[in-house]
């Protein structure tokens, strides 16, 4: 995916400026509740990989979180072993790839659980407090940047929503319709790089 390393201390900063919004709520929910179950654990997992974060830093990076509720032994019986196996050091030792955003959006999502496609998954009303709070304009000259992106998204058209959302964010639209999160990383990075 990148040859570059992504050094972990940079995720909080990168998270607002060049994650999809699947991403980003991963990442903020992770950050708030020190916890993502097994779904998000592997979503975001593979996107980070996939942004170059080496396995030593993506085992302290979750075992930072984590261990803010449970203690350092229990992760690493419980959790380290399907970080490693996401890197492929474990089991079959397959080197698992970033998830695409088909896949994402047909995943399914219970009560409790981050992951998956903002713009398929949220309900309305939570979709558009959530590009408020994340710094989507109302309205630009006349225009409504979240009914844009909202109103994409209740057509069903997620990778028409998320690019727009990109456009909103970095003020240009991506060379290419957004169909993997870990493309639009890298489009926001040669943007803001
Ligand atoms: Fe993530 Fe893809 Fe949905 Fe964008 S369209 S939020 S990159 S799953």
């Amino acid at each position: 995916w990148t040859t570059d390393t992504t050094p972990v201390d940079k995720l909080d900063e990168l998270s607002k400026t060049s994650y999809p919004l699947c991403m980003r709520i991963l990442h903020e929910s992770l950050k708030t509740h020190h916890h993502l179950k097994n779904s998000g654990r592997m979503q975001y997992g593979l996107f980070i990989k996939g942004i170059g974060v080496t396995m030593t830093d993506a085992l302290s990076f979750w075992k930072t979180e984590f261990t803010k509720k449970i203690d350092s032994a229990k992760f690493d019986k419980e959790y380290a072993y399907s970080i490693r196996h996401t890197y492929g050091k474990e089991g079959k030792q397959t080197n698992y790839t970033p998830l695409g955003c088909p896949k994402i959006i047909s995943s399914s999502v219970s009560a409790g659980e981050y992951h998956g496609c903002a713009f398929k998954h949220m309900d309305q009303n939570s979709l558009r407090q959530k590009l408020f709070n994340y710094g989507v304009p109302a309205a630009i000259l006349y225009i409504s940047a979240i009914n844009e992106i909202a109103d994409l998204a209740r057509e069903q058209n997620y990778l028409g929503a998320c690019t727009a959302y990109f456009k909103f964010i970095h003020k240009r639209m991506p060379d290419k319709l957004i169909s993997h999160p870990n493309v639009y990383f890298a489009e926001s990075r040669v943007i803001l790089a």
